[in-house]
């Protein structure tokens, strides 16, 4: 790799489904030089999230799309460089909204300074971040578990899911996981002490869900949508509340549920179990509940009671394979590239 240039992937064409490495490009360009007030960013470590998929397809949502050519957007721990502005200082750790890029330029908005000595600063993008901030909100807030109830959670071994167990732990409700493959699962039971974990892949997995919440679900966690939602539905308590956080198995509108229609399915049972469903972006809450988040999850991240994984690959270049890796559940805890040491 060449150094003294800096390097960044685009959107290279819309993905037709499942994205593929097509989809994008990397660009190679001189360092840019920070102006008046600036400061330059070195790339330590990129989040690859699920979101991103969304803002690669044309269509209105709560986001505007990215558009062919621009920078793959994303959150990033970065390292200040090169300062010309108060406040920043070479060597300085920041959070920051850099997207795809080895370098980035900033005039200091929307950065957060980091404490490699409070927390591993990765932590920022994963648990302590805005996918643990997700899990906080939606569960806290939204699903709001009482002690001795059930609470299910799919994607469970990945930042938001894992979270959201572990805080259902904490509020005395029993965790029950959903997770691909059996170790993801054995993680999830044994390493995250949810009390159940089961695989949405094995042939019999409605049964096996069912089997593992003899007094139904009181509390689902909705991440992915698809044939995991068809098995939870039946078995939602009367009165139950659904946060709905994301819909990972619709994203690239594939999959073994294609065609069929869970509208009916799904009316019929918030109808006769008065259930509530309730959609949220994080971002609805950041501004009331980020710090005590912080406050109340690094506290418990320091003492052990919060236990996370990440999924780190090595090099700006692999983000996109890692990117398609995630989306098919390949990814074991969060989605990590670093991009420099
Ligand atoms: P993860 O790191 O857990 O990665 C995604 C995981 O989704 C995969 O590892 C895989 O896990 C699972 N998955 C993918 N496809 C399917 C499928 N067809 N059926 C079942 N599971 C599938 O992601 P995050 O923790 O970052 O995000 C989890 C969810 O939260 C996503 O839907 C995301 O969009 C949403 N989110 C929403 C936010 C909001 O503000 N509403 C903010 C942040 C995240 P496995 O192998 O275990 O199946």
């Amino acid at each position: 790799m060449n150094r003294d240039r800096a390097r960044q992937i685009v959107l290279a064409a819309r993905p037709n489904g499942r994205p593929s490495l097509t989809d994008f490009r990397l660009e190679e360009a001189d360092l840019p030089m920070p102006g008046f007030g600036q400061i330059l960013l070195r790339v330590q470590y990129l989040s690859l999230d699920p979101y991103m998929r969304g803002r690669m397809d044309d269509r209105k949502s709560y986001a505007e799309p990215l558009q062919l050519g621009d920078v793959m957007i994303g959150q990033a721990v970065a390292q200040v460089i090169a300062s010309n502005r108060p406040g920043y200082s070479v060597g300085d750790i920041v959070l920051a909204q850099t997207g795809w890029r080895s370098h980035a330029l900033s005039d200091g908005t929307g950065l957060r300074k980091l404490d490699p000595a409070t927390a591993p600063v990765t932590t920022a993008l994963g648990v302590l971040g805005m996918p643990g901030f997700t899990a906080y909100a939606g569960l806290r807030l939204i699903g709001k578990p009482k002690a001795g109830e059930t609470v299910a959670v799919a994607a469970a071994s990945g930042p938001v899911g894992s979270l959201v167990g572990q805080l259902a732990k904490i509020a005395g409700a029993r965790a029950v996981g959903i997770a691909g493959g059996s170790q993801k699962c054995d993680h999830v039971k044994n390493e995250l002490r949810f009390d159940a974990a089961v695989d949405h892949r094995s042939a019999d997995f409605p049964a096996r869900l069912a089997a593992v919440c003899p007094n139904g679900i009181d509390v689902y966690f909705e991440n992915v949508g698809g044939a995991v939602w068809q098995a939870v539905l039946p078995l939602l308590n009367n009165f139950a509340c659904v946060p709905v956080c994301g819909l990972i198995a619709q994203y690239s509108g594939v999959g073994p549920n294609d065609g069929i229609d869970q509208l009916p399915a799904t009316m019929r049972e918030i109808l006769s179990k008065s259930l509530t469903l309730r959609g949220f972006i994080y971002s609805e809450f950041v501004e009331q509940h980020y710090s005590e988040f912080l406050r109340e999850v690094g506290a418990l991240i320091a003492n052990g009671g919060i236990r996370y994984r990440e999924d780190i690959v090595d090099g700006l270049e692999r983000a996109p394979e890692a990117f398609i890796a995630m989306l098919e559940g390949r990814n074991f805890g969060k989605a990590l590239v670093r991009v420099s040491a």
